[in-house]
């Protein structure tokens, strides 16, 4: 199938366009972006014209920031494309049922991506903790926003996410694996005095049966990244690291290897079957959490933020 990127930033180059090029199912064959191009694929400008000139192209993946996504994925799916949506799917809840709504109407494929739900180790761990009484469960989401969204403003004005944007990533992996589903009871969330978005958040979850749910995010984490998800049940502990990639049970590693490896191949590998199947995937589960810490969540103000 013929796709069109657009948006070549930061993760288009890191991720889509590796595992578009190493998939049999994907040909890359335009890209859309005011400044960004990928060597030896048709660069377009301007995303009216490459829906009008390319009916060839029958799938749109979208790598932008989430604010200007929805007129890109409107445009798209009113033209009949089908649509492939970076994380997290819009800037708000309501875009994404739209967006729902108007493929449903124009009988095409719409798919929210997490891609830390793909991560390696995410589907064992959903399955160990099947069965078993959970008692505590933390989230710990640090890193360095520095390094890891250089000069990416985007994240720090309205509608994208601060924190969040990271922090939506663990919450992709927790509504994956909890057998039962949690809703937030409380959030602080930590404002720079000159940005618009938080750039440290603590949360808290209710959950149906009792276990202490909680989560802890920081941006300015000076050293290494932690990505750990961490559950205490009655038959053990389990600790899932490096955003999905490590596993632990009781201190003894799970060494499996999966057959398809990497999170965007199995990304497109679903979209694939997507499109041949005329199926739609919008779970917004992680979104909803985050839009219930800022209905929620009380409101501190801290330093100002400077790249
Ligand atoms: P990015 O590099 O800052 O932006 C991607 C590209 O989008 C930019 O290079 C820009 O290309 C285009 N763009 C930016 N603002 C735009 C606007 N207002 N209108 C139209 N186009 C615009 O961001 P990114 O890191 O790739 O992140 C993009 C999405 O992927 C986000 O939702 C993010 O959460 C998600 N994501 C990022 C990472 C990561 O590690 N960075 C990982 C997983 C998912 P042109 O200037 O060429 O138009």
């Amino acid at each position: 199938m013929e796709v069109a990127l657009v948006g070549i930033g930061k993760i288009a180059l890191d991720q889509h366009v590796p595992a578009i090029n190493d998939s049999p199912d994907w040909d890359l064959s335009a890209t859309v972006s005011r400044h960004g191009t990928v060597d030896g694929v048709p660069a377009y400008d301007d995303f009216a014209r490459m829906l009008a000139e390319r009916s060839d192209i029958r799938v749109v993946s979208l790598c932008l920031p989430p604010v200007p996504r929805f007129g890109y994925a409107e445009a798209a799916i009113r033209a009949g494309r089908h649509v492939m949506l970076e994380k997290p799917p819009g800037a708000t809840l309501s875009e994404c049922h739209a967006l729902e709504a108007m493929a449903r109407a124009h009988r095409v494929s719409l798919y929210a991506t997490w891609h830390s739900r793909q991560a390696d180790k995410v589907p064992a761990a959903k399955a160990w903790l099947v069965g078993k009484t959970l008692r505590k469960l933390t989230v710990n989401w640090r890193e360095n926003v520095r390094q890891w969204h250089p000069g990416q403003d985007w994240i720090f004005e309205a509608g994208g996410l601060g924190v969040f944007d990271p922090g939506i990533n663990a919450l992709s992996i927790l509504t994956e694996i909890l057998p039962d589903p949690v809703h937030l009871s409380a959030a602080v969330l930590k404002f720079p005095e000159n940005r618009d978005t938080p750039i440290a958040a603590e949360c808290q979850f209710f959950h149906p049966e009792g276990a202490e749910v909680s989560m802890v995010l920081d941006f300015l984490e000076p050293g290494e990244p932690t990505w750990t998800i961490r559950a205490e049940t009655d038959q053990g502990v389990m600790v899932l690291e490096n955003g999905g990639g490590k596993l632990t049970i009781d201190g003894h590693v799970d060494d499996s290897v999966p057959c398809l490896s990497g999170e965007y191949p199995r990304l497109y590998a679903q979209m694939a079957r997507l499109v041949e199947k005329g199926g739609i995937d919008m779970d917004l589960s992680p979104m909803r959490h985050v839009a219930d810490a800022f209905t929620l969540g009380r409101r501190i103000t801290g330093a100002r933020f400077e790249w």
